[in-house]
C-alpha cells in the first residue's frame, strides 16, 4: 500500500498513478466532427479533439496514467461499432485505457449486446440520457440493469437543467430498485444540478464523478461539495475533450484536501471500484 507522507503536489502529478475515470474517444475519421457537435451541445468551446493519441497526450502532460474510455451512441443502430471500437481502443493500449461500451434501450436485444460487451472484456457501461434522449429509470432501461446488476458498473451522466433525462431523482429512482447496481452518477450527480443531487443523493449508496464542475462550481464550492459527499465515493474525471487535464488535475489539488483523500478521489476508488487491486 502506498504511503502519502506530506504530498509534494508536482510530484503526485509525476506519480502517473491518477486515473481519469471519464473520457471520450472516436475514431480518428470522425474525431473532430464528434468533438466538435458535443461542444455544440453544451454550448463550450471544445479545443481538442477526442482522439486516442490526443487523450494519451493531454493526460499524459499532466500525470493521468490511465483513462475510463466511452462514447456515447446516439441512435441504437452506432451501438455495436462503438463498442468495437472501444474495444479495440484498449487492445491497442492495454496499460492505459479501461473500456466502458455503450448501449441504448431501443436496442432490439440490449441484454445480449451487454453480454457482448461482457466478453469483449468491456468493464462497464456508460450512458448519456440526455443526449440518448430516454428517461435514465425509464422501464424499458429495467432489463439492461438487471443484466448488469452485480457484474458491470454503469457510468450515467447525471445533470441539465435544459432536460429532465437524467435527473438526479431518476438515479435515486434506479438506486431504490437495483440495490446492487454500482453506479457512478456523473458530474458529482448533476450538472448544472449540483445543489439539487445532494438533496437526492447525498446518503446513497453510489459513486460519483468530478468531471466537468470545477469551472462552474469554483474552488471553494467544489471543496464543500467534495467533503459533502466524502472522499470515499468521488473518482476523478476529465470529460475529455472538454477538458484540460493539466487545468483538472492542478484545480483539484489546489483544493487543499488531505494526502488520503487525494489517493482515493485520483485512483484508489477507481481501482477499488474496477478490482484492480485486492480489497485492503
Ligand atoms: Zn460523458
Amino acid at each position: 500500500m502506498k504511503i502519502f507522507i506530506s504530498l509534494n503536489r508536482k510530484k503526485y502529478s509525476a506519480m502517473m498513478d491518477i486515473i481519469d475515470f471519464h473520457a471520450h474517444i472516436y475514431p480518428d475519421k470522425i474525431a473532430e466532427k464528434a468533438s466538435h457537435s458535443v461542444g455544440e451541445f453544451y454550448s463550450i468551446p471544445m479545443n481538442k479533439i477526442g482522439s486516442v493519441d490526443t487523450l494519451l497526450k493531454s493526460g499524459g502532460e499532466a500525470g493521468v496514467g490511465m483513462f475510463v474510455v466511452q462514447s456515447v451512441a446516439t441512435v441504437s443502430r452506432q451501438v455495436q461499432s462503438i463498442n468495437d471500437f472501444i474495444h479495440a481502443a484498449c487492445q491497442e493500449h492495454p496499460d492505459r485505457l479501461i473500456g466502458f461500451g455503450t448501449i441504448h434501450p431501443g436496442l432490439e436485444n440490449p441484454v445480449d449486446e451487454i453480454e457482448r460487451c461482457v466478453k469483449l472484456g468491456l468493464h462497464g457501461i456508460k450512458i448519456h440520457p440526455d443526449v440518448q434522449r430516454f428517461h435514465m429509470d425509464d422501464p424499458s432501461m429495467y432489463p439492461i440493469y438487471e443484466a448488469i446488476e452485480s457484474r458491470l458498473p454503469i457510468l450515467i451522466h447525471c445533470g441539465d437543467y435544459r432536460y429532465d433525462f437524467s435527473h438526479p431523482r431518476r438515479l435515486a429512482h434506479i438506486l431504490d430498485d437495483f440495490p446492487k447496481l454500482e453506479v457512478i452518477g456523473a458530474h458529482f450527480g448533476g450538472w448544472s444540478l449540483w445543489d439539487l443531487a445532494m438533496e437526492y443523493l447525498l446518503d446513497r449508496s453510489c459513486w460519483l464523478d468530478t468531471s466537468s464542475s470545477f469551472a462552474f462550481l469554483g474552488k471553494v464550492r467544489s471543496k464543500e461539495i467534495i467533503r459533502a459527499y466524502g472522499a470515499d465515493r468521488l473518482l476523478f474525471g476529465d470529460d475529455f475533450p472538454m477538458w484540460d487535464h493539466k487545468t483538472e488535475v492542478e484545480t483539484l489539488l489546489s483544493l487543499d484536501l488531505t494526502d488520503d483523500e487525494y489517493e482515493k478521489i485520483f485512483s484508489g476508488n477507481a481501482k477499488r471500484l474496477l478490482r484492480m487491486t485486492p480489497n485492503p
